[in-house]
């Protein structure tokens, strides 16, 4: 079994619950991080836990060598035996071309593959973040009879799409790369450790680090934030062309098991809970929390929202190989927004 863990992106929403699992399993884990103050503020939200934590800085994913010394871990302290690469851009606020997200994504993940090769001997397994964006075709998303993906599809996006397109398509495309990018150096390189991508679709759920305002959401959250929390009742049910979900939860289960299941090795997962249209968290939302009653769109109650023949995702690998259960709609759906609602509640307080 494991013991020590180098995990990237531990500041962010799904890194943050994945350190979560970890430490509440015992292990001790070395969260690589940009900037020191990131380091100290998961200090801070994990302050309970601090002696199983160390923090490593890793200014800049895309230098070269950018993990020679974080793979490394600090001298005296025991080797890393699985590597956990989550740090991967996914902000559409203050983006200035295609790039800042082709970039981070593959050179990110290639400085790690490479690093681990030639400096973390002791490492067995590196467990990558992905996407359904890299499995999903977004020019056919309704079809008849509908689409089911599995873990045999790779969205067909063009080098040429990802770099000329908008920034969605780059996005997408970023993790397509980055995910064929990975396959590829373990082809080549056959290096001494295995790896596993987990494929993960929308991922919305309560929040496990600390943020002081709704204007500090990750994406997912801050678009479901926007579209579901702060609209009108008259709005228009709300469409993006995303139709599966998982809760960030259960995403994070997946993430520790793929680490402990032997068979998980050189395994590709899609780490999906269910098919889920806005009117059906509209919905939950207007009967659980009646102070939601104008802000919430309130479409047709019942129905679906999604397009006829929309795609759906077959989870069935996740749930047998890595036996992960997936929660409700209901239940991520009222934590989420008993978790936005709290922040929004502090933020209001905080400014009066
Ligand atoms: P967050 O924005 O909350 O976290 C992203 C993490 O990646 C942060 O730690 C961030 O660090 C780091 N990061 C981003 N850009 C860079 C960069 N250029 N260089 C170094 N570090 C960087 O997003 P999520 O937690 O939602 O995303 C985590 C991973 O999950 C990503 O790989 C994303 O693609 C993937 N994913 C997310 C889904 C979702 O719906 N949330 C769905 C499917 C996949 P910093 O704070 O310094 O910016």
């Amino acid at each position: 079994m494991a013991q020590r863990v180098l995990l990237t992106g531990a500041n962010g929403f799904i890194g943050s619950h994945i350190l979560a699992k970890l430490l509440d399993r015992g292990f001790s884990v070395c969260c690589a991080v940009r900037t020191q103050e990131k380091g100290d503020k998961i200090f801070k939200d994990f302050a309970a836990q601090r002696d199983q934590l160390a923090i490593t800085i890793v200014p800049d994913i895309v230098a070269s060598e950018a993990y020679r010394d974080a793979v490394q871990g600090t001298p005296g302290t025991p080797p890393f035996d699985t590597v956990f690469h989550t740090a991967s851009p996914f902000t559409y606020q203050n983006v200035g071309s295609n790039i800042e997200f082709l970039e981070p994504a593959i050179k990110g993940t290639l400085n790690l593959l490479r690093a681990v090769k030639d400096h973390a001997p002791s490492v067995k397994r590196v467990i990558w973040t992905g996407s359904c964006a890299s499995v999903i075709d977004y020019d056919n998303l309704a079809s008849h009879p509908p689409r089911t993906y599995t873990e045999a599809d790779w969205n067909p996006v063009t080098w040429e799409e990802a770099v000329h397109g908008d920034s969605s398509k780059a996005y997408r495309a970023s993790k397509l790369f980055a995910e064929r990018e990975a396959w590829n150096f373990m082809k080549q390189e056959e290096p001494h450790y295995d790896l596993v991508t987990l494929c993960p679709p929308a991922t919305i759920g309560p929040l496990r680090h600390s943020i002081s305002s709704i204007s500090d959401l990750n994406e997912s959250n801050a678009r479901l934030w926007k579209l579901c929390f702060d609209s009108t009742k008259e709005a228009p049910m709300p469409y993006i062309p995303v139709h599966t979900y998982v809760d960030v939860r259960d995403l994070a289960d997946a993430q520790v098991k793929a680490m402990i299941v032997p068979e998980a090795g050189n395994q590709r997962f899609v780490v999906c809970a269910r098919q889920f249209g806005f009117q059906d968290i509209c919905d939950i939302l207007r009967a659980r929390f009646p102070e939601l009653s104008e802000r919430t769109p309130f479409g047709k109650p019942g129905t679906s929202s999604l397009p006829p023949g929309a795609y759906t995702i077959d989870n069935s690998k996740v749930k047998q190989l890595l036996e992960v259960e997936f929660r409700s709609l209901d239940e991520t759906v009222v934590d989420v927004a008993r978790c936005l609602l709290d922040i929004e509640q502090h933020e209001k307080q905080a400014q009066n």
